[in-house]
């Protein structure tokens, strides 16, 4: 297996909101980085946003121009795989939350791969066994979930599958702690740790929001000013899109049959009527003027 002094090609497979975090991340930490992704759009506004961070951290005197202009240079895009992953000496998959899509990419990039590389995957709820399972490298497949924005949050939850073996698990805490984050060690059951605390609190928000406990604000301002929160957890499900707090909910309540993870049937219909958030422009809160989470939606106006 490739050691972690050896590993200075990276590549980061889809290049989405958390793809161009992950990038930037692996680039400003002196990675060479293949930036991949099928739509040449999205690798565009994936450019641009890392130059809008790096501009940010600059004026804030976290980096400087130096470090700003090398991390741009160190990302090349590719919006075809095969030639993207060529020498690549690790790989983080951050391509869209759909089974079929991960399958197939791990299945081609195991072919196309050396059989001493690593393949991380950033899925928020498939299984990393899995994944693992597409491959003849099992033992390499690994969950690296990052957390969203991903250059400013400092966990990264390393999910091992069934097969995967310590050392796979050291090279991604070691390529974790080189891109100063925090890596936390979990095994693969449906949601991880992280979403399998945290859904089950937002469905539960949202529960209380249904049968008229308290409003949209009133929720949010007691578990702001209750126990800490910067945020609340109607203006985080905003946030995370309500498409995909209930994907993962789904995953949880199939995984576990539990009826305990089954979504409120409010955030379904609201997902239904297209209503997800931040991304849409409206869920728990109107978007049409401002992110902040300032104006509470209609729907839920007393
Ligand atoms: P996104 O929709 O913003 O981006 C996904 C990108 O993948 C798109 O640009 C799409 O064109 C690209 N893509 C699709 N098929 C591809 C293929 N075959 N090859 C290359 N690129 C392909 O999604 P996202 O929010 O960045 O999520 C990416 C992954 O990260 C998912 O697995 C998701 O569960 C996980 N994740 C998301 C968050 C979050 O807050 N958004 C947090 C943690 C983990």
């Amino acid at each position: 297996m490739k050691k972690f002094e050896d590993i200075k090609k990276v590549a980061v497979v889809g290049a989405g909101t958390m793809g161009n975090g992950i990038a930037h991340v692996f680039a400003q930490n002196g990675y060479e980085v293949h930036l991949i992704d099928v739509s040449k759009p999205a690798l565009e506004r994936a450019v641009e946003t890392i130059k809008k961070n790096l501009n940010r951290l600059l004026k804030k005197e976290k980096i400087d121009e130096a470090t700003k202009e090398k991390t741009i240079r160190n990302i090349t895009t590719f919006d075809n795989l095969y030639d993207g992953i060529q020498g690549a000496d690790f790989v983080v998959e951050a391509a869209t939350e759909n089974p079929e899509i991960k399958f197939e990419l791990f299945r081609d990039m195991d072919k196309w791969l050396d059989e001493d590389v690593v393949l991380a995957t950033n899925t928020s709820s498939i299984s990393i066994t899995t994944i693992g399972a597409q491959t003849n490298r099992p033992d390499k497949v690994i969950g690296m979930h990052f957390m969203n924005p991903v250059p400013i949050m400092k966990l990264v939850e390393v999910i091992r599958g069934y097969n995967t073996t310590d050392e796979t698990t050291e090279l991604v805490f070691k390529l974790s702690e080189k891109l100063g984050k925090v890596p936390v060690e979990v095994n693969d059951y449906p949601g991880f740790v992280a979403n399998r605390i945290l859904m089950p609190m937002i469905n539960e928000a949202i529960q209380t929001l249904q049968t008229g406990v308290a409003g949209v604000k009133e929720i949010d301002t007691v578990l702001k000013l209750g126990a800490n929160f910067p945020m609340g957890p109607l203006q985080l499900a905003d946030f995370i899109g309500l498409d995909v707090c209930l994907a993962i909910l789904n995953v949880m309540y199939e995984g576990f049959k539990d009826p305990k993870y089954a979504p409120n049937p409010l955030l379904v219909n609201m997902v239904k009527a297209g209503k997800l958030g931040v991304k849409s422009g409206e869920g728990f809160y109107d978007y049409s003027e401002s992110k902040k989470a300032e104006k509470v939606s209609a729907m839920f106006k007393k």
